[in-house]
């Protein structure tokens, strides 16, 4: 407000404006306790001396020390006090101000607010604090009473307490600019709860009929709620000053009460206190009260905007209530209207039947051993969709350890799931390509051999019997020849599949190579094995005549696994059986030594 003016201007700016409204306060309070034996409840300069204090530039203080000290002695002399007595009354309330402004500028820095509960607490700690010395200043100087000493510092202390707030608050919101934000709706507010104060207070005090005190508490209980802090500074200054300058005239339920004039004056100071003690900090607290709710339900909203990003709800059970919470995220997994009730029944009956134990089963675990949980199920939604579901949750403990609720997220993993589902079984569809001979749809060479190590293993490990049997085309290559490649692979094909056929479900028989087969004959002794062959070699010979494709036959090589010895060895040994069984003329089965 002053920072545009030179020093020397501003110095005679704070001293003119400390002096004018120091003089003008004082006087009115003398004139106004005049006919009632000079007790003044209320001494305003006070307040308004440290208010200016609280506004100004530090350098501007001498300056104004200077106005206030002549503004005070000058109304006391006006007042008809001697001149001695006028300046220890100066004196005091000087000393008054410095403690005042000290302790406060020690509490609260440069910044005095009187937004917060604490910083109001404080303010009226300073305030008690420099009234006290300043009664015991001015009562030590003019060699008063006991009586002169408690009227005095109470009149302080209510001038600073009453005066100072309303006044730092104005001149800051108007420092500020923070005016501008507010809006002409609730200017127009604030000025007619100021004048409903005022019309209260005037009311009340102008008639003596009734004892209707209590009636301006309402107008600056109003004044609070809706206008925070400076409506409650706002409000008690208007009824002090009224209540006051009224009672003083001996108007009002409390001039009326026909008690002495110190009682009366007691009576109003008291009244004023009360006031103030309830409002200001009622007024404050209120504002921090509205400053949480408001932060909270912004919080509120980022958590639902993150949980409607992020496509995550979140549930919580009570387990004293048994009643359960939904996020409107969850909502929406569920297919339904965010707000709809919800009990934890129907939660749980969300889940498909076959799903319910299990969830059940997972959160009555979690409750009793208090540890996270993760579950995942499927859920029928509102529109009949069923979509899979994953949830995610800690038990909530009470003060005793108890489990008091369970908290959880939930998630719609259906892509997830399905997208799993797919890979799954592309990859088991890789694994059959890669395993099967596409001529035959039997196993290939490397699955054969793969499930040939499997049963030796097995063998070894158990010591049950195992053969193997490998059995190739006699001539082929006639076939090849004669009925031209194609036929030649109808044949391998069919061969394989006659083969499959003769054989038990336990036997295998894969596509080695070629027209040559390999059968691993799980269980089966030499002898067993042999009558297998057999049986094998019989229904391909028999095969020819029955179907188009060429007649023809093959020859077996058997081999037994003795115990030892690797898959390469049992291979090799049938393979010279089979040599051996084409040598001798083939279309027979020979078992290696
Ligand atoms: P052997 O009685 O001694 O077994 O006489 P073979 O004529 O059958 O002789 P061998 O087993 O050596 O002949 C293999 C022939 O099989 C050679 C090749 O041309 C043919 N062949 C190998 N794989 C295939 C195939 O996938 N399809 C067709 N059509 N012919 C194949
Ligand atoms: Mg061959
Ligand atoms: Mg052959």
């Amino acid at each position: 407000m002053t920072r545009s003016l030179s020093p020397r201007v501003e110095a005679v700016f704070w001293f003119l404006l400390t002096a004018t409204g120091y003089y003008l306060l004082a006087s009115l309070s003398l004139y106004a306790t005049k006919g009632a034996d000079n007790i003044a409840a209320v001494w305003p300069p006070s307040g308004y001396f440290l208010a200016l204090l609280l506004l100004m530039p530090e350098r501007a203080r001498s300056a104004a020390f200077t106005g206030m000290a002549l503004a005070s002695i000058g109304a006391n002399m006006g007042a008809g006090i001697g001149a001695a007595v006028a300046a220890a009354y100066t004196v005091a309330n000087a000393v008054e101000a410095v403690i005042a402004l000290q302790l406060i500028r020690r509490f609260e820095g440069a910044e005095m607010s009187f937004m917060a509960p604490r910083a109001v607490g404080r303010f009226c700690v300073a305030a008690l604090s420099a009234s006290v010395a300043s009664a015991f200043m001015a009562t030590a100087l003019t060699a008063n009473s006991a009586d002169f000493f408690l009227s005095w510092m109470t009149t302080v202390a209510l001038g600073m307490l009453i005066v100072t707030p309303p006044i730092v608050m104005l001149a800051r919101m108007v420092g500020s600019n923070a005016l501008s934000n507010v809006t002409t709706a609730m200017k127009v507010e604030a000025v007619a709860l100021m004048a409903l104060a005022t019309l209260i207070t005037g009311v009340s005090f102008a008639q003596s009929e009734y004892p209707v005190t209590f009636l301006p508490c309402v107008a600056v209980i109003i004044a609070s709620y809706r206008l925070g802090p400076f409506g409650a500074a706002a409000g008690m200054l208007i009824v002090a000053a009224i209540a006051s300058l009224l009672t003083a005239q001996g108007h009002g339920p409390i001039a009326a009460m026909a008690a002495s004039q110190k009682t009366e004056v007691l009576f109003l100071q008291f009244y004023l206190v009360t006031m103030l003690f309830v409002a200001l900090p009622l007024a404050a607290m209120l504002v921090v009260q509205r400053r949480l709710a408001k932060r909270l339900e912004q919080s509120n909203r980022w958590l639902l905007q993150a949980e409607a990003a992020a496509l995550v709800g979140h549930w919580r059970v009570d387990l004293k209530t048994w009643t359960i919470t939904w996020s409107d995220q969850t909502y929406r997994v569920h297919g339904l209207t965010p707000g709809m009730p919800v009990d934890v029944d129907y939660s749980v009956a969300q889940y498909l039947p076959e799903d319910r134990a299990e969830v059940q089963k997972v959160l009555a675990e979690a409750v009793r051993t208090g540890e996270p949980f993760v579950y995942q199920g499927r859920i029928r939604r509102a529109d009949g969709e069923i979509r899979h579901v994953k949830s995610h949750g800690s038990i909530e403990k009470g003060r005793r350890g108890k489990a008091v609720g369970i908290f959880g997220t939930v998630q719609d993993v259906t892509e997830t799931v399905e997208n799993a589902r797919i890979l799954e079984s592309a990859r088991s569809a890789a694994e059959r390509v890669a395993n099967t001979d596409m001529l035959t749809g039997l196993p290939n060479r490397r699955h054969t051999l793969a499930i040939l190590d499997e049963a030796l293993r097995a063998a070894r490990h158990d010591g049950a019997a195992l053969a193997v049997a490998i059995f190739d085309i006699d001539h082929f290559k006639q076939i090849n020849d004669n009925h031209g490649h194609a036929a030649g692979d109808a044949v391998i094909r069919r061969v394989g599949q006659r083969a499959k056929a003769s054989l038990r479900d336990e036997d295998l028989v894969g596509r080695f190579g070629g027209e040559e087969f390999v059968c691993i004959l799980q269980g089966r002794s030499a002898r067993s094995a042999e009558m297998v062959a057999e049986r094998v070699r019989k229904a391909i010979e028999a095969d020819g005549r029955t179907s188009g494709v060429p007649r023809v036959t093959i020859s077996i090589g058997l081999a037994v696994f003795a115990g030892e010895g690797s898959a390469e060895d049992l291979l090799q040994r049938a393979d010279k059986a089979l040599y051996l069984a084409k040598r001798e003329g083939r279309n027979r089965s020979r078992m290696a030594a």
